[in-house]
């Protein structure tokens, strides 16, 4: 009996976004990861994309009894960073994603 090859599994690192420290991090084919936490892709825009949608100003939108500031443009990111907190702080009660 011929044993099953074990996925490929992929060594990364990754720094946690709130203290900087490096993460280890084993991706798997599936998508899966061990390691970290990983949460989302936060857009990164530049000062002047960022004034450009200011000065766009906002509108504002009905959605059912609720009324909402939607900006008429959004700044357009030039990249995403992707967001990870180590264990630690993963742990901690009250982090927060940086603005
Ligand atoms: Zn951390």
């Amino acid at each position: 009996m011929k044993i099953k090859d074990t996925p490929k599994v992929e060594m990364v690192k990754k720094n946690c976004s709130i203290c900087g420290k490096t993460i280890p991090v084993q991706l798997f084919p599936s998508g899966k990861y061990i390691g970290g936490n990983y949460f989302c892709k936060i857009p990164l825009c530049t000062d002047e994309e960022e004034e450009k949608s200011r000065k766009a100003g906002t509108t504002k939108e009905r959605f059912g009894n609720y009324v909402f500031e939607v900006c008429n443009k959004d700044p357009k990111p030039y990249a995403f960073a992707e967001y990870w907190e180590c264990d630690k702080c993963y742990s901690l009660p009250d982090t927060k994603i940086p603005s």
